[in-house]
């Protein structure tokens, strides 16, 4: 039978590991300030160090505090995500910034709980923020962090469930050190991003090895539980692409629901509700293609997503041809706001659709 390792046991051999393959260039780690660990890690969520690095760079340098960040429009924060997805992540780093400022004087608090109160921060980044900026004592258990736990533990079941995800909370906070917590928090994330990985697993090259469970048994692809398979319902949209010589028309999606906040095209279910939807906004003599349908895949459903391109044969009627929702925009030039994925893809693709 495996004898596990006591906290500190587990402690110290991470952390030695840490000292000598640990992350320590990391962007966010230079000159730390609760706000970069805070925007890393909002980033971070779903999302791999590599495609975050440029993203993070352009945001600190367009938003270098959470006073710059609080005070800029909300479709520049946007269009700074652009391409992350889960733009939920964007709107509630921007309302906390807001927040900050407002509650806290523009200075990130060092209270737990003021900073999990903010929008968009959870226990666990709450931990994470607080540790690695500011040196204090919390556990904390992302994705990467589960895994591990998970794994070394072998503790049964889908971490989405509450006596899953108690269980790695347990063991969580009776592991993490008082000393050098800091280098904890992030030796645990290295080693689930870069050892103890979604698919084979480095266990050759793991502290944990010795007395890891789920390697002894050879189980590692057992750990976490997947969660219970639920068919992922498909849904049909048309998004309609109006066109007037080199520009093409987009729309604010209302804050709430799917791509809150994000310029778009109109939505329509068929081509009668489509030409509707163009009459409404002084758009009539109109010569609609539909293309080829393509998918985009979001955590909850598939959208078969089909453009239609309605090019304008005369120009749009004078009183609707800035609505206030919506704009035109040269589709040559670079567009400042805040695009979904298939948006910005049909906006490249759209000069050779005419
Ligand atoms: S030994 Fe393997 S499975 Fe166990 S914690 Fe290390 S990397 Fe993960």
């Amino acid at each position: 039978m495996t004898t596990l390792a006591t906290p500190s046991t587990f402690a110290s051999r991470v952390l030695a590991w840490f000292d000598e393959h640990g992350r320590k260039h990391l962007p966010w780690q230079q000159d730390i300030t609760a706000y970069k660990v805070w925007v890393s890690e909002i980033m971070l969520q779903q999302t791999q160090v590599s495609t975050v690095i440029p993203y993070f760079e352009r945001f600190m340098q367009s938003f270098p505090t959470v006073s710059h960040l609080a005070h800029a429009e909300q479709d520049d924060v946007l269009h700074h995500w652009t391409g992350l997805g889960y733009y939920a992540r964007a709107r509630n780093l921007h309302k906390a910034a807001k927040q900050i400022v407002e509650k806290h004087g523009g200075i990130f608090p060092t209270r737990f709980d003021d900073v999990v109160a903010l929008p968009g921060i959870g226990r666990s980044t709450a931990g994470a923020v607080l540790s690695l900026a500011c040196h204090q004592k919390h556990a904390i258990l992302d994705g990467n962090v589960k895994r591990v736990l998970a794994r070394y533990y072998a503790i049964d079941g889908w971490p989405g469930k509450k006596n899953v995800e108690n269980a790695l909370w347990e063991v969580a906070e009776k592991n993490t050190p008082e000393r050098r917590c800091h280098h904890y928090t992030q030796v645990m994330m290295d080693l689930g991003a870069m050892v103890c990985t979604r698919s084979k697993p480095k266990c050759d090259s793991c502290p944990l090895q010795s007395d890891c469970i789920a390697y002894a048994q050879g189980k590692q692809s057992q750990y976490p539980g997947k969660k219970p398979k639920k068919a992922i319902p498909e849904r049909q949209t048309l998004l309609v692409v109006p066109v007037f010589n080199t520009q093409v028309f987009l729309e604010q999606r209302p804050q709430s629901g799917l791509w809150g906040g994000l310029y778009g095209f109109i939505e329509a279910q068929d081509i009668n509700s489509a030409e509707q939807a163009l009459f409404k906004r002084g758009m009539q003599n109109v010569t609609l293609t539909a293309h080829t349908a393509f998918r985009h895949t979001f955590s909850h459903f598939h959208l078969d997503i089909t453009p239609v391109v309605a090019v304008l044969n005369s120009p749009p009627q004078k009183q609707v041809q800035e609505a206030q929702e919506g704009h035109w925009f040269d589709f040559f030039q670079p567009i400042e706001v805040g695009l979904a994925a298939p948006t910005k893809k049909i906006i490249q693709q759209l000069e050779h659709m005419l």
